[in-house]
């Protein structure tokens, strides 16, 4: 039987790790440098977190989790997103020299149920970040900022940055009706998604990717007008902050994101080049999450970057990616003495901080040295007699072809 990788899940092998590598080493190492602290949570939890805090009626808790019962008949959930386990696991933390704000950092794979097609996987991968307790738009300033540096440094410059404050507690409500009363009329127009969101979730209609919705929601008021005074102010500082750091945003109301917890801002960064896949990055504010989930009364903002498509992005711009690992030194024998002497010099020259192969498949000197060009070894040794009996081995520079002789122990010190 020809067994596949389950749909929507890709395998990821050496000629393509070294990409990822790249870019995980190069985020953990900026979240780092922010002031960020990676936070690992499990690959499961128990659904009612995902039902709690992405919502009831969000499309991720009523189509596209990985839901089922464990022995134990409970009801676990495959993590489809990186933020409520993140709340869970700062909630359930019981380290009380942990200083406030809380900054942490994620890299995480993610589960969904959804139609796959390029750019939407059933198994992908998240970079993330979230910052507990601070009421201040300079955290949501600074998980912007951080997004931006990141996509900057991967060489991605093209992307844009929209912006939108979803409100709060106090104002959707108003702008919630607003949009009802003018969706009423056009009801029946709707796709049926968003007939089912039209009583619970109305606003997730403004993120409808099918046609007709897109039509009907083009005129709609927006929230913007119906902001109270604290959501309108901080939405005048997110965008006086990102001014100030010289980021550039469009104002786009119909930023709302598909998962419940957001109040106040909303933002994506979105390449034109991916279609409906464009939203390489999306976050926001979330006041109320870690006290529903938690008890503790801290609000929060952070987001989330898909993975794969950030490396599409990556790819089409060519970027190296640093290539694939080059190793020191690659040892050759000619015969069977030649073989243990080999074997024992790969050790020690492994054993003192360099890297070097051997070809494990015992091949004959010149498939070895194919091999040596293969794996873009810098430097190439053969051992013969003569190396056995001097110990002084020709070194030889695989790009320039130069060579010279070095002392065995010589070798090993430097
Ligand atoms: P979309 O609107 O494309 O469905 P989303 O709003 O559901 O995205 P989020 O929950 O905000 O996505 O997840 C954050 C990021 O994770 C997205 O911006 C995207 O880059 C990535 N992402 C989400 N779902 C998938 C998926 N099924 N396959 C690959 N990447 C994904
Ligand atoms: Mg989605």
């Amino acid at each position: 039987m020809n067994i596949k990788a389950p749909k929507g899940t890709k395998d990821i092998l050496p000629a393509d790790s070294y990409k990822w590598q790249f870019i995980e080493d190069n985020f953990s190492k900026m979240a780092r440098e922010f002031g960020y602290g990676e936070i690992r949570t499990p690959m499961f939890e128990n659904t009612a977190l995902f039902k709690r805090s992405v919502g009831e009626t969000s499309d991720i808790v009523q189509k596209e989790m990985y839901t089922f019962n464990d022995m134990g008949k409970r009801s676990l959930t495959l993590k489809p997103e990186g933020t409520s386990p993140a709340v869970r696991a700062f909630s359930c933390s019981t380290d009380v020299r942990a200083i406030k704000p809380h900054k942490y950092y994620y890299d995480i794979p993610c589960f969904r149920y959804e139609n796959t097609q390029e750019g939407r996987y059933r198994e992908f991968h998240q970079f993330g970040v979230e910052i507990f307790g601070s009421d201040s738009m300079l955290s949501d300033a600074e998980v912007i900022a951080l997004a931006d540096s990141f996509l900057r440094k991967m060489g991605i410059d093209d992307l844009e940055l929209r912006i939108n404050s979803v409100g709060c507690k106090e104002c959707r409500p108003v702008y919630r009706k607003a949009l009802q009363d003018y969706l009423m009329p056009n009801f029946y127009k709707l796709s049926d998604d968003s007939k089912k969101r039209f009583e619970t979730n109305p606003m997730r209609i403004l993120d409808s990717k099918e046609e007709c919705d897109k039509e009907l929601v083009e005129n709609a008021p927006t929230i913007l007008d119906y902001l109270c005074d604290d959501c309108r102010k901080a939405f005048t500082d997110i965008k006086l902050l990102l001014d100030e750091m010289n980021i550039a945003y469009i104002v786009d109301s119909g930023i709302v994101r598909g998962l419940d917890y957001y109040t106040k801002t909303a933002f994506e960064f979105i390449s034109k080049r991916l279609g409906s896949q464009g939203t390489v990055c999306g976050g926001g504010r979330y006041d109320h999450l870690v006290k529903e989930i938690g008890g503790q009364d801290l609000t929060g903002v952070g987001f989330g970057m898909g993975k794969e498509r950030l490396l599409m992005l990556m790819s089409e711009n060519g970027h190296n990616f640093g290539g694939i690992y080059k190793p020191d030194y690659f040892v050759a024998f000619v015969s069977d003495e030649a073989r243990l002497y080999a074997i024992n010099l790969v050790n020690a020259l492994r054993n003192s901080g360099k890297s070097a192969i051997i070809d494990v498949c015992e091949r004959k000197l010149k498939s070895q040295m194919k091999l040596a060009d293969k794996v873009d070894a810098k430097y190439s040794i053969i051992i013969g007699e003569d190396e056995i009996n001097s110990n002084k081995l020709t070194i030889k520079d695989m790009t320039t072809g130069n060579q010279i002789k070095v002392d065995r122990n010589e070798l090993l010190r430097v």
